[in-house]
């Protein structure tokens, strides 16, 4: 059995349900889990490994809730910088139907690497294409050797242009065979104990890429592993051409449409709902379905703003994510929780009835709760997103003594992570591992990972052209 002391932080985040925050505080780990939370002098003075937590906040590991990792290769590609979501996706498909396993391996790791060094310890993932023999096994190898918690989600797309969907034929896959690979990567991958490190999920990409057929077949099968908290993911009510694709071909809005193939509940969760109307909220809140909030995409992409107050107060799971990564182009979770406040706050006020909440529409504790336990509960994993005794020992450090905090760590040192600055993590722990010490990355060397990843990332331009 090992040990690891967090030793003296000056405050203690942990987001638990009443939001206790310690102050001169230690937390003590065995294996993966958190064993003890209280103030220095009550808890043990030593332990296998000791970080010296003085003038540092502890806040729980940040949970990202939805990604594309793969797009880390194209971001800021200047063809599709100024575009929304649809001809985004026309401009960057071809391109990404030039992608290897070796670039879905050292991509999804820039991207991980990236999160970590954030104070992000359990990312999902979904990849949706899968030319020339990539596998999704790619990204889960990636995240065991570089050591982040990871939802790996089986992503698909069946419906090409040809058949009035909006991706080119030859990226798409036949829905036999889709369904086939999936059922074998939960067999293979899907663990469902407590402290897991890999889930897998099932994804089909988005209502305009893959068939009804499709959507139905995939709730069955993950449905099928009862018990085993096989989750459904997708791309749901992004932006307006999204809700016109859904009433042209469906002749309905998008809740509607997932209602009728099974896609609400307890066990899914669907990426930006942007769009979503009162009804849809009203029945996402009372089947617990899930959402991520991906604000800096919408941002980027001109989406819109989700209406994640009205949200949230009517008891919808909500959860974050930087999405992308060419659609961000970034992957800090601190700054992603930073826009998901600024965004409301902005949101609210271009209400036309009145302004309810005003800028506190959403606090700086309010957007680091979603950006932890929310996004815990939208993942449906009960070990993680707070910190209290038998929780996974997933945690982040931040420098209190940094440029990024200074003027105002001294009055709240909670609430400066998002108003102040992004800063970079110190320290991130994750199942009890330290895989960020001293603001480096510990489990992989960076710096030669960054410079094969450029050269996969001109090589895959090139071969577009
Ligand atoms: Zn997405």
């Amino acid at each position: 059995m090992t040990t690891l002391l967090i030793r003296n932080a000056t405050c203690v985040a942990t987001f638990d349900d009443n939001r206790t925050e310690w102050r001169d505080a230690s937390v003590f780990v065995r294996e993966n889990r958190i064993e003890a939370i209280g103030s220095t002098a009550d808890l043990p003075q030593t332990a296998d490994e000791v970080i010296d937590a003085r003038g540092h906040l502890v806040v729980p590991g940040l949970v990202n809730t939805h990604h594309h990792m793969y797009q880390s290769l194209t971001r800021a590609i200047p063809a599709v910088q100024d575009a929304e979501l649809f001809s985004w996706l026309r401009g960057l498909y071809p391109i990404w139907s030039g992608l290897t396993p070796e670039m879905v391996h050292v991509s999804t790791q820039v991207a991980m690497a990236e999160l970590l060094l954030s104070g992000c310890t359990t990312s999902s993932d979904h990849l949706y294409i899968y030319p020339n023999g990539v596998r999704l096994d790619d990204s889960i190898d990636a995240a065991r050797e570089i050591g982040m918690r990871f939802v790996a989600t089986r992503g698909s797309m069946s419906v090409g242009a040809s058949q009035g969907g909006l991706p080119p034929d030859r990226v798409v896959e036949r829905e036999d065979a889709i369904l086939a690979d999936t059922q074998r990567l939960i067999e293979t991958h899907h663990d469902a104990a407590h402290g897991a490190m890999v889930n897998v999920a099932v994804a089909p990409c988005s209502p305009f890429s893959v068939s009804r057929d499709l959507m139905r077949e995939s709730a069955l099968l993950a449905r099928s592993f009862k018990g085993q908290g096989v989750r459904l993911h997708t791309h749901l009510a992004e932006n307006d051409h999204d809700i016109a694709y859904s009433r042209e071909k469906f002749n309905c809005t998008p809740t509607e449409y997932a209602q009728d193939l099974g896609w609400l509940g307890h066990d899914v969760w669907h990426a930006h709902c942007v769009k979503l109307d009162a009804a849809g909220i009203a029945l996402f809140a009372k089947t617990k379905t899930g959402v991520a909030h991906c604000p800096c995409s919408n941002m980027r992409l001109a989406s819109g703003i989700a209406p994640i107050r009205r949200m949230l107060d009517a008891g919808v799971p909500v959860g974050l994510g930087v999405d992308g990564s060419a659609s961000n182009d970034g992957a800090h979770m601190v700054n992603e929780a930073r826009q998901a406040l600024l965004l409301a706050r902005v949101g609210r006020s271009l209400e036309p009835f009145g302004c309810d909440h005003g800028p506190s529409e959403m606090t700086a504790r309010d957007a680091l709760a979603i950006a932890t336990r929310g996004g815990a509960e939208v993942l449906g994993r009960t070990d993680i997103g707070h910190l209290a005794p038998g929780m996974c020992a997933d945690l982040a450090l931040f420098d209190l003594n940094t440029v990024a905090f200074a003027g105002g760590a001294v009055h709240d040192p909670v609430a400066s992570l998002l108003l102040c600055a992004s800063p970079q993590a110190a320290y991130t722990v994750v199942n009890g591992r330290v895989v960020v010490r001293e603001g480096q990355l510990a489990t992989v060397d960076l710096g030669p990972l960054v410079e094969r990843h450029n050269r996969l990332a001109v090589t895959l331009a090139l071969a577009a052209r």
